[in-house]
């Protein structure tokens, strides 16, 4: 059999381009390696699903750190406005949170999948699992088929959407990047991207599981700041994570080889230092026969002060009325600039995102047809786009697997 389209890979990207290329009126095959589709997509936004942002174009493309532009014309077509009432009008209402991210409104990132399997199998598209592809085959830069281990199937167009190289367990283990290099790409170096950062520090355990909210996060180096973000973030068993320290983290990963980076935490950023040291003055004179950390607790989680002592050098049996003039400063400067030595990252199986692949140089973004080889498109995380935390990744997963499957679908 001869099949119009061939998607290889059932994930965000790779479910929409089947659905929408079938929607079309292609006889569609998709090929994905693991026992099921959408594994993946089942545990994004902690299996809510942060499906999209609600924020205009020029937000999508800001918060892309690499190509954003790549992806105008994508977004232009098929937006998060698209992708709502694709959800909706398939029984998945959502609803708009904080940071303007959407989630659907039963909170279970099942629903998408199911919706989208859904959208796949009504129109008609031919699901094959287990069945990893291995190969994509050509005849003089044209697309003649798809090898995996077992068939070898024939058509003249190929989405390739495998997805990037981490959380391998969910299938995403970077098969796709190979396919592509072995037909003439580009691939630029896979890097993790959105992946929690490493503190050259063993003590930092004990605060394992606090989060901050409202806190600035900054990462410097020798040569000055790299990044810094205001909001959430939380301390785990090696460093810390959450949302400010994730999008931080791609500009850190790219750093580390230069040399030795550092975070610097300013845990009252509302304030400016004079106002923290004014407070600092008004709470020991209030409370002078209070010992430090008692006072301390009206400014700070309780597990965070024996740290803030601790590198301000101020014993924690001091009482209010004991502290003096420069032993208060050093707390104020702690409070407003904690630095934590990073230690690296963590390894890119445990990266949300994987930053680098398919150089978007070589595929023509009205299509997402390579370049290279008539007839492949590209769709999702396999090519070199990385955003940020909000919904924006899968965004550009739907997007261009939409778009893919129209370009496939409107040459074949
Ligand atoms: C824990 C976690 C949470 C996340 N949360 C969010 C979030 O809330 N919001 C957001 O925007 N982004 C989130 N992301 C990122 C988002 O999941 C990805 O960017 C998105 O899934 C990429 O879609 P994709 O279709 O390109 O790849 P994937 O969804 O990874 O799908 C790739 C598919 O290809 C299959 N495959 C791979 N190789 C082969 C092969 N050789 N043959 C056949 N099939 C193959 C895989 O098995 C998989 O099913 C999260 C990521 C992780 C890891």
């Amino acid at each position: 059999m001869h099949w119009d389209v061939i998607v290889i890979g059932g994930g965000a990207s790779g479910l929409m381009a089947a659905g929408r290329a079938a929607e079309l009126g292609g006889r569609v095959l998709l090929l994905e390696k693991m026992g099921h589709v959408g594994i993946k997509l089942a545990i994004t936004g902690q299996g809510r699903c942060n499906l999209t942002n609600g924020g205009d174009l020029p937000t999508f493309i800001e918060n892309f750190r690499h190509n954003g532009k790549f992806l105008y014309n994508a977004f232009s077509r098929f937006c998060n406005q698209e992708l709502i009432s694709f959800f909706q009008t398939r029984g998945v209402p959502v609803v708009e949170e904080r940071g303007r991210r959407i989630f659907p409104a039963s909170n279970r990132a099942q629903d998408i999948v199911r919706a989208l399997r859904e959208y796949a199998s009504s129109n008609g598209v031919k699901t094959v699992i287990h069945s990893p592809a291995r190969e994509i085959l050509q005849r003089q830069g044209v697309v003649k088929g798809v090898q995996t281990a077992k068939d070898c199937f024939k058509t003249a167009n190929v989405i390739l959407a495998t997805g990037g190289a981490s959380y391998s367990q969910t299938g995403s283990s970077g098969d796709g990047y190979a396919m592509a290099a072995k037909l003439g790409h580009t691939i630029q170096p896979i890097l993790p991207a959105l992946v929690p950062i490493e503190i050259d520090d063993p003590s930092i355990r004990d605060l394992q599981g606090l989060t901050l909210k409202n806190v600035r996060a900054s990462f410097v180096s020798g040569e000055g700041k790299i990044g810094e973000e205001f909001g959430e973030m939380l301390f785990t068993h090696f460093g810390v994570s959450g949302p400010i320290i994730l999008t931080l983290s791609g500009d850190v990963v790219e750093a580390l080889p230069a040399g030795k980076i550092a975070l610097l935490l300013d845990l009252k950023p509302a304030l400016s230092p004079e106002q923290v040291e004014k407070r600092l003055i008004r709470e020991f004179r209030e409370q002078p026969r209070k010992q430090i950390p008692t006072i301390l607790f009206n400014l700070l989680p309780k597990s965070l002060i024996p740290f803030i002592l601790q590198k301000a050098g101020v014993p924690p049996e001091m009482k209010g009325g004991e502290i003096r003039a420069e032993e208060r400063k050093e707390i104020q400067k702690v409070l407003k600039g904690w630095r934590l030595p990073v230690k690296g990252a963590r390894p890119l199986e445990e990266a949300i995102v994987t930053a680098g692949g398919v150089s978007v140089k070589e595929i023509y973004p009205a299509t997402l047809e390579s370049k290279i080889v008539k007839g492949l498109y590209f769709g999702g995380e396999i090519i070199d786009v990385d955003g940020k935390t909000g919904g924006f990744n899968l965004q550009a997963a739907f997007s261009t697997g939409w778009v893919a499957a129209e370009g496939a679908i409107k040459k074949s």
